[in-house]
C-alpha cells in the first residue's frame, strides 16, 4: 500500500494564486485575521494529521470494521486514539462560531482539509464531518440556550453530531417520515421512531452523541411541510447541560454490513421516547436541515476527490515502476527486460484523465466553498445574495459531478494497476469501495441532477445560471490580457453558448411536458459540471501562465498544469457535444416502454 501524501502544492496554489484567498479574506470582517501565514500553517498541520495520524489506520480500519454488540458500537483499533489526538489539536471546532468556542475559520480553508482527511481515511473523516455539519445547523437555527448547551462541547469534539433523516420507507421522499415528536409540559419533546443508515449514530469515540432528528408532531400537516427538526442527545443532560447519568432512550439496533467505509458506523437508531428540543420553527425542519445538507453535499464531492487523488498517487508511482511491454516508439529502458507502463499512450490517457478531473474537482469544491464564505461573511448584501444564488446552483454539481468523476477516477486508478489493483494489497480497491457511497448518500446523484434542473433552473427561469455565466464573462474579460490565454478562452465561450441554448430549450419544452425536466436532468448536470471544470482549468491557467512567462515559481509544477489543461481541452471537453445531443433527445424514448416491458 502506498502512503497517502497530502497534495499541499496544488492546494496552496489554488488557495493563494487562483482564488487569491488572502485578498478575499482581508476584505471581509469575519475573516480579516485569516492571513496567508495562518492558512499555510493550518494546511501543513492538517497534512500531518492526514498523513501520519489517520492514513496509517485506513486499511486496518477497513479490514476490521465496526462492531455492534448489544447496542454498543466499537470502532476499529486505533480510531479512539487518533480521534483523541485529532480533538486535542482543536480541529473539531475549526469553522465553528467564535462566541461558542469555535475558531471561525472559513470553508475555503476547511474544504481542502476535508479533502485531505477523506483521501487519507474516509471512514475516520466521516465522524468529524458529520459533527461539523450538525454544529453548523445548530449555529444557524437553534436558540441561544440550545447553542450554549451543545455547541461548546461539539466544537471541542467531546460530543459528536449526527443527521437522522432516513427511515426504512422514506429516503429521498422525506415527507413520508413517521418518527413522532410529542410536546411536553416543560417545552421539550418526546421523540419516538426508527431511523436507518445513520452515519456515526453510535460509536465509542465520545462521551455523548448529539442527534439532529427529523420528526413530525401528531397534528402536523402531511408531507414535507409537517417536518420539524429536533436535537436529541444520546445521554441525558441536567439543567446545567452536563451529563445527568441517565440514558435518554436512544439505542443502536444494528450496524450495517456494507461495501465500503467500513470503519464508519452506519447505524439503525431507535428513539424510544427520547427527550429532544425543537431547533428552529415548527414545521420548518426540512429547510433548516438544508444548512447541514449544503455543507455535507459539498463534503461528498470532497470525499470522492480525496480518494481519487489517493488512487492517483498510487497509480502514478506504480506506472513509473511496473515494467510490461515496450514503448511503440522503441525501447525506452533498453537495459531492462521491458519498459515502465508509463510509456504506453493508453496508460497516460488514464493517468491524465485522473489528474485533469482531480485538479478541476478540487478547484470547483473550493470555488463553491468560497461562495459559502461570501454568503456568511461578506459585509455587502448584494454580494451575499449573489453568493447565495451561486451556492444554490453549484452545490448539486459539486456533489454529483465531483462524486461521479471521483468514483470513476478511483476505478481508473485501479485499472492502471491491472490485477494488482483488484487485490487488497495496494489500497486502490478499498478506495473504489469507499468512494462509491458518495454518489448515493446526501441525496442520490439523480436527485441532485433533478434539483439542479427542476428547482434551480426551470423554476428560476434560468436566473441562477445567468449569475454564473456573468461571473464567467467577467473572468473572460479580465483574462483577455493575460499573455497566452487567447488560445484557451474560446473553450469557455463555446461551452457557455451550448449551455445557454439547451437551458432555454428544456425550459420551453417542460411547459408542455413535465417529464422533460427529469429526462434532461442527468446529462444537464454533467454538461454544467464539465463547463465548470473547463472554467476552473481556465482560472488555473490564468494564474499559471504569467508565472511561467516571468520564470517565477516551480516551473515543472506549472508546466505540468498547462499540459494537463491542454489534455482536458483536447480529450475530455469534447464530451460536451454528446451531452448536448443527449439533452436534446428529450423524454420520448425514456417514457416509451410500459412497466411490463422492463
Ligand atoms: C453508508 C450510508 C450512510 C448514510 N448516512 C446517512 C445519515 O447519516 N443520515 C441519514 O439520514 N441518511 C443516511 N443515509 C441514507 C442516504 O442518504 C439514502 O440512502 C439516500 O438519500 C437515498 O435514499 P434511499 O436509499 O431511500 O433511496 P430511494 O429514495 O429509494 O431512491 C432509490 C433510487 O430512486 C431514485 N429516485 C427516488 N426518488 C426519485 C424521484 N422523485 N425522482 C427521480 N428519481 C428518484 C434515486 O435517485 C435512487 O437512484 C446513508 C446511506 C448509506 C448507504
Amino acid at each position: 500500500m502506498t502512503a497517502y501524501n497530502a497534495p499541499l502544492g496544488d492546494i496552496q496554489f489554488l488557495m493563494s494564486e487562483v482564488f487569491q484567498a488572502d485578498k478575499i479574506f482581508a476584505s471581509m470582517p469575519g475573516t480579516a485575521e485569516v492571513t496567508p501565514d495562518l492558512i499555510s500553517a493550518i494546511l501543513e498541520e492538517a497534512a500531518k494529521i492526514a498523513e501520519n495520524l489517520i492514513s496509517p489506520i485506513n486499511q486496518s480500519g477497513d479490514q476490521e470494521g465496526c462492531k455492534c454488540v448489544d447496542g454498543v458500537v466499537t470502532t476499529p483499533e486505533g480510531f479512539r486514539e487518533a480521534y483523541a489526538h485529532y480533538i486535542a489539536g482543536g480541529w473539531a471546532g475549526l469553522t465553528g462560531e467564535i462566541d461558542f468556542g469555535g475558531q471561525g475559520m472559513p470553508k475555503l480553508l476547511s474544504s481542502p482539509i476535508e479533502e485531505m482527511f477523506f483521501g487519507a481515511n474516509s471512514s475516520f473523516a466521516l465522524y468529524a464531518i458529520l459533527n461539523t455539519g450538525a454544529t453548523l445547523t445548530l449555529s444557524e437555527h437553534a436558540s441561544e440556550v440550545l447553542k450554549q448547551r451543545f455547541l461548546p462541547k461539539m466544537y471541542e469534539g467531546r460530543w459528536t453530531g449526527t443527521m437522522c433523516l432516513t427511515e426504512a420507507h422514506a429516503g429521498t421522499d422525506l415527507g413520508m417520515i413517521r418518527t413522532k415528536a410529542v410536546p411536553q409540559a416543560d417545552g421539550s419533546y418526546r421523540i419516538t421512531g426508527t431511523k436507518i443508515f445513520i452515519t456515526a449514530g453510535e460509536h465509542d469515540l465520545t462521551e455523548n452523541i448529539i442527534h439532529l432528528v427529523l420528526a413530525k408532531l401528531p397534528d402536523a400537516p402531511a408531507g414535507p411541510k409537517g417536518i420539524s427538526l429536533f436535537v436529541v442527545p444520546k445521554n441525558g443532560l441536567d439543567n446545567e447541560g452536563s451529563l445527568s447519568g441517565q440514558h435518554n432512550g436512544v439505542f443502536c439496533g444494528a450496524v450495517e454490513h456494507k461495501m465500503g467505509i467500513k470503519g464508519s458506523a452506519t447505524c439503525v437508531m431507535n428513539f424510544d421516547g427520547a427527550q429532544g428540543w425543537l431547533v428552529g420553527e415548527l414545521n420548518h425542519g426540512l429547510s433548516n436541515m438544508f444548512t447541514m445538507m449544503n455543507y455535507e453535499r459539498l463534503s461528498m464531492g470532497l470525499q470522492s476527490n480525496g480518494l481519487a487523488d489517493s488512487s492517483y498517487q498510487t497509480a502514478a508511482a506504480y506506472a513509473r515502476e511496473r515494467i510490461q511491454g515496450r514503448s511503440p516508439t522503441g525501447p525506452q529502458q533498453p537495459e531492462g527486460e521491458a519498459d515502465p507502463i508509463l510509456v504506453h499512450p493508453d496508460v497516460r490517457r488514464m493517468l491524465l484523465t485522473m489528474r485533469a478531473n482531480i485538479m478541476a474537482g478540487r478547484a470547483l469544491s473550493m470555488y463553491a466553498a468560497l461562495q459559502l464564505d461570501i454568503s456568511r461573511f461578506h459585509p455587502d448584501l448584494d454580494q451575499r445574495q449573489k453568493a447565495d444564488k451561486l451556492v444554490a446552483l453549484l452545490i448539486p454539481v459539486a456533489k454529483a459531478y465531483c462524486s461521479d468523476r471521483g468514483f470513476e477516477m478511483c476505478v481508473t486508478g485501479q485499472q492502471i494497476l491491472g490485477g494488482h489493483g483488484y487485490v487488497a494489497e495496494w489500497g486502490v480497491e478499498q478506495n473504489v469501495r469507499d468512494a462509491r457511497i458518495a454518489q448515493i448518500y446526501e441525496g442520490a446523484n439523480g436527485i441532485q441532477a433533478l434539483d439542479l434542473m427542476g428547482r434551480k433552473t426551470v423554476r428560476e427561469n434560468g436566473e441562477l445560471l445567468a449569475v454564473l455565466l456573468t461571473e464567467m464573462d467577467k473572468f473572460i474579460a479580465g483574462a483577455q490580457d493575460v499573455l497566452g490565454m487567447d488560445q484557451y478562452l474560446p473553450h469557455l465561450l463555446n461551452n457557455q453558448q451550448m449551455i445557454r441554448g439547451v437551458t432555454r430549450r428544456v425550459i420551453d419544452r417542460s411547459r408542455d411536458n413535465p417529464d422533460e425536466i427529469g429526462a434532461a436532468s442527468y446529462a444537464y448536470m454533467e454538461l454544467l459540471g464539465l463547463t465548470l471544470y473547463n472554467f476552473m482549468w481556465l482560472r488555473i491557467l490564468a494564474a499559471v501562465l504569467p508565472k511561467l512567462h516571468a520564470g517565477t515559481g516551480d516551473t515543472p509544477h506549472l508546466s505540468g498544469l498547462v499540459k494537463t489543461a491542454e489534455f482536458f481541452f483536447a480529450r475530455l471537453l469534447p464530451k460536451g457535444q454528446a451531452l448536448v445531443a443527449e439533452i436534446e433527445a428529450g423524454a420520448e424514448t425514456l417514457m416509451a416502454l410500459s412497466a411490463e416491458e422492463f
